[in-house]
């Protein structure tokens, strides 16, 4: 069993009481690591620590040139150890090597997007109208940001937050999923042999339940940065509200894929699969509705079924497994639940619908791909994020009505468009409340592309160039240069 500690103002430490908690691999069910079980007082520890370090010239004095190289710096040390970490996050996850190496060897970029953005980041001189003064902006950190991510891609939704955070010249205070903390407490190791100072990033483990809310609260922390499920968001919404905190959320979803009947349907059948178990489903821009015209939607479904029917589910660490295991017991769990409430609601079953048994899924949390008919737009299956492999199928008759069923649930995090007609793609793309639209694609993000919710989905953008607005404020400058001294009764 790995033992892990955490990390506090360059200390790699446990927790102040002592506490552990172990971490489980998805796939065989058993623990292999203990990681810190964090209280209060370690999260004080810490956000001492994130001020002492924003403090610091040795932080503070540094220029933004210096900032951005120690950025691209730590891009280099990922890029070299990006294959061990999509390992960790695999062991600790349960999500397949192929895609956790996809994501660890792209992730450098990030860091030398934002690296390269941090000395260029301005401010303006304001042409004022007020005689005898001059006036400029600056954009100035806010202080400390609190990170709080979830488990189903670890170090890629904290590198949305941290990079951009980092170059601004915050430092901060991450709390990763109580799920998967194993891959972040081996990502901070990285910020110390680039060099960052110590401080600059800290690492506190343990529950959500337990130092989520002093966190967010707490009165050291400028800003909050979470991406997780909609019910913990709207809690850090009204806790960050109480203490007027800025916070960027990025929530759940309920994402369309939507196959009009002049799709390709070969590409529309595999933007589907993708959409809904790729990850087995556990993504936040899931497809997991897909809306399909009536008049291909026998030939869809069959095709969809027959597709869907050869993936290869087992051993996530295997490079040819296809779907993996659900991340968490709790998940498993819930996914079953939805699975039962969607049969109870009158929805037909077409496959899947029960915890994998394929002798390739060992002793693991597996649920076979499942896919639901019938399903009318009301059902709670069409309605609610499920996160994880379970997709609802429904049919519709036209494009008014397509927008208005895609439209119509609380969320508004992504949707898939499948049609040659290019007045229709962007028609679409105007219409569909979402925060990312794909046409003839589906899953593809960028560091260079703005990534967040409408509607439920969240509050703030990450990634692309106003990201890094996120974590900057302006400040307003005044300077008398007429020498005089004006009435001091009355406004200037
Ligand atoms: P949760 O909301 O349960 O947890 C997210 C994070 O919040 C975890 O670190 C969790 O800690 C922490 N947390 C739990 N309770 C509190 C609290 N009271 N105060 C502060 N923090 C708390 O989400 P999951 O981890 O289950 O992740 C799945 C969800 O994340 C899905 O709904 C998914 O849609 C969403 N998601 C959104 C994305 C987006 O970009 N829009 C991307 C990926 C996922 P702990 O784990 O210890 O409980």
């Amino acid at each position: 069993m790995k033992s892990y500690n955490m990390l506090i103002g360059g200390e790699w430490v446990g927790a102040a009481s002592g506490e552990t908690f172990e971490t489980e691999n998805p796939f065989t069910g058993k623990s292999w690591a203990t990681i810190p079980r964090s209280g209060v007082d370690d999260v004080d520890r810490a956000a001492a620590a994130a001020r002492k370090a924003f403090n610091d010239p040795s932080w503070s004095g540094l220029s933004a040139s210096a900032r951005g190289a120690l950025l691209r710096r730590f891009a280099d040390l990922l890029a070299a150890n990006a294959d061990r970490l999509a390992e960790v996050e695999t062991q600790d996850n349960g999500k397949l090597i192929a895609e956790m190496r996809g994501q660890l060897r792209y992730m450098p970029q990030w860091y030398y997007y934002f690296g390269g953005l941090a000395d260029k980041v301005e401010g303006r001189v304001i042409p004022i109208d007020k005689p005898g003064v001059f006036n400029f902006t600056r954009e100035e950190p806010l202080g400390i940001v609190a990170a709080i991510t979830p488990w189903n891609s670890p170090l890629m939704l904290a590198t949305w937050k941290l990079a951009p955070a980092l170059a601004a010249g915050n430092t901060i205070l991450w709390k990763p999923s109580e799920f998967s903390s194993a891959s972040a407490l081996e990502f901070g190791r990285l910020f110390e042999e680039a060099g960052f100072p110590p401080g600059v990033v800290n690492i506190v483990t343990g529950f959500g339940s337990e130092i989520g809310s002093h966190i967010v609260s707490h009165p050291q922390v400028d800003k909050v940065a979470f991406t997780g499920g909609d019910r913990t968001g709207q809690g850090v919404y009204e806790l960050a509200a109480k203490s007027i905190k800025p916070v960027t959320l990025e929530l759940g979803g309920k994402s369309a894929n939507i196959v009009f009947e002049d799709a390709v349907l070969e590409d529309a059948v595999k933007g589907v699969v993708s959409g809904i178990f790729a990850a087995s489903g556990q993504t936040c821009i899931a497809g997991s509705r897909a809306l399909v015209h009536r008049s291909i939607y026998p030939a869809f479904v069959e095709a969809l079924v027959a597709f869907a029917k050869t993936a290869r589910i087992g051993d996530p660490s295997s490079e040819n497994t296809q779907v993996g295991p659900i991340t968490t017991r709790p998940q498993l769990t819930k996914v079953l639940e939805y699975i039962e409430i969607a049969k109870a609601e009158g929805a037909t079953l077409a496959l899947g619908g029960k915890r994998a048994s394929d002798p390739a899924c060992g002793d693991g949390w597996f649920v076979e791909p499942t896919i639901f008919t019938d399903v009318a737009p009301a059902m709670r299956i069409a309605q609610e994020e499920v996160f994880g492999p379970v997709l609802a199928a429904i049919p519709f008759d036209n494009d008014e009505q397509a927008i208005e069923i895609a439209n119509g649930t609380i969320y508004g995090l992504a949707a898939g468009v499948w049609t040659q007609s290019i007045s229709r793609a962007l028609t679409m793309s105007q219409r569909l409340r979402a925060g990312t639209v794909w046409v003839n694609t589906y899953r593809a993000v960028s560091y260079m592309s703005p990534f967040g919710g409408f509607k439920r989905s969240g509050i703030g953008r990450e990634s692309g160039l106003s990201a890094i607005r996120e974590y900057l404020q302006e400040k307003s400058v005044w300077i008398d240069i007429s020498g005089t001294v004006p009435n001091p009764f009355v406004q200037r």
